[in-house]
């Protein structure tokens, strides 16, 4: 064993209200700058919906994240060796920059100067570049709050291949927010794709960072990110991406999208983990053996073993200990309801997601049973208004086994705290059906 430590985060996406604010004052912080204006180190997407960059998920397209080869090794998406030195000359999976994000505006002429109509007039966004109607995810988030309405169904890599969802109808829309920054992966893609040595994982926190006077600007790590949070900067022509905010955790600040988080929902911590088994777990064939393998690697930091082998690397004692007061291992591997993004890429994410508990939608009986009643959530899992299948198709590379576990911990909690809270008594039997009792 091998231990290393790791900054990481959970979101609570249950709780993320859309706000944008820990986009805006990322922005402020770390890209309010000429040669970056398109560049979110955080953004918020929709989903349904088609991130940013538009379809970024796309990983045929793109050609980010390691794939398995017959043989059990792991090979870039990008190209091998000789495939990366010819995509320094010309590097086809770049994103551009309509992309990312095309200046608009709206179309003020048909609000100010509409005729007398039946409707109220509406005033259609058109793009500052060529003037044309703007179509959907044409710029950050345009797709914000749709819904899974039919262009958003049509876009969607998850959705559209959900048979029971193309002709989504009403009823059946539905939506929440994905907040997302650099995963500052345990085998993080970006950096095995640079042909300059510039991109690196700090060994003492695991951060992933470009060093600028090493960077030759030849965006291999933009392609090679599946998660497409590497940027390039048109001035200084060199790469840029989120830094955990690095600077202030070396003074014992949280990071600023942490800190300004409205909903509260970002847990920011360390975990210790084994770096002896990060390859193996991110080889393993079936994709849906990944989260749990990656589960696997991320050490319990209580276990006597654990500490000792810590010490042994020199990890601090005040890292040890902040891994054991962290909140990352027990949502991750003691209460398991946190789940990664897309272990399918195989990079070994560290910014897991707790799913969104959406309530249950009874449409044969029509009784809008409760998400947060854990009795009806047991019998309902499959009636829950956000898809399952969805959640899997983000969260355990189609596997509902992990999905279903995490969101009935999620309504028997609150079934459970309600309880309490409205004097009603402690439910033990909730706590025991989930196998929760003492968490
Ligand atoms: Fe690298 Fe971050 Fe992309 Fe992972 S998410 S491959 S660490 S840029
Ligand atoms: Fe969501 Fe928090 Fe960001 Fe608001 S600040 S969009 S609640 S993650």
């Amino acid at each position: 064993m091998r231990v290393m430590a790791q900054m990481s985060m959970v979101m609570n996406i249950d709780k993320c209200i859309g706000c944008h604010t820990c986009s805006v004052t990322c922005k402020q912080a770390w890209t309010n700058r000429t040669g970056v204006e398109y560049v979110w180190f955080n953004n918020v997407e929709t989903k349904p919906g088609v991130g940013y960059p538009r379809g970024y998920e796309d990983q045929e397209k793109w050609g980010g994240g390691w794939v398995r080869t017959k043989r059990g090794r792991l090979k870039l998406r990008s190209g091998g060796r000789i495939q990366k030195l010819a995509n320094i000359f010309y590097n086809p999976k770049l994103p551009e920059i309509e992309d990312y994000y095309e200046p608009w505006t709206y179309d003020y002429d048909m609000l100010l100067n509409a005729p007398a109509g039946e409707h109220t007039p509406v005033a259609k966004p058109k793009s500052l570049l060529t003037g044309d109607d703007m179509k959907i995810g044409w710029s950050a988030n345009w797709d914000d709050n749709l819904g899974g309405s039919p262009e958003t169904v049509q876009e969607d890599p998850i959705l559209k291949h959900m048979s029971d969802h193309v002709a989504m109808e009403f009823e059946q829309s539905f939506m929440f927010y994905l907040p997302r920054i650099c995963e500052h992966c345990l085998n993080p893609s970006c950096v095995a794709s640079c042909p300059s040595g510039a991109m690196y994982k700090r060994s003492e926190d695991g951060i992933v960072l470009v060093d600028q006077d090493q960077c030759r600007g030849w965006r291999m790590c933009v392609s090679g990110c599946p998660y497409k949070k590497v940027y390039f900067n048109h001035k200084t022509g060199k790469a840029e991406k989120c830094t955990l905010c690095y600077p202030r955790l070396e003074v014992g600040l949280p990071t600023v999208c942490s800190e300004t988080c409205v909903g509260r929902l970002r847990y920011l911590g360390l975990v210790l983990y084994d770096a002896d088994k990060v390859l193996e777990a991110a080889s393993v064939e079936d994709e849906k053996d990944l989260l749990e393998a990656q589960r696997d690697v991320i050490l319990d930091p209580h276990d006597p073993a654990v500490i000792e082998a810590a010490r042994a690397e020199d990890i601090p004692e005040d890292w040890i200990e902040a891994a054991q007061n962290s909140p990352i291992y027990k949502l991750i591997n003691e209460y398991r309801v946190a789940l990664p993004l897309h272990p399918e890429y195989r990079t070994m994410p560290m910014v897991w997601y707790i799913p969104p508990l959406s309530p249950v939608v009874d449409v044969v009986a029509g009784s809008g049973n409760d998400g947060e009643d854990a009795n009806n959530l047991f019998a309902a899992i499959d009636q829950l208004r956000i898809p399952m299948e969805y959640l899997a198709g983000l969260f355990s590379a189609g596997d509902l086994g992990p999905v279903t576990e995490s969101l009935q911990k999620l309504a028997a909690m609150r079934s459970y705290m309600r309880g309490i809270n409205l004097d009603e008594g402690r439910d033990e039997s909730i706590a025991e059906a989930v196998g929760m009792t003492g968490a």
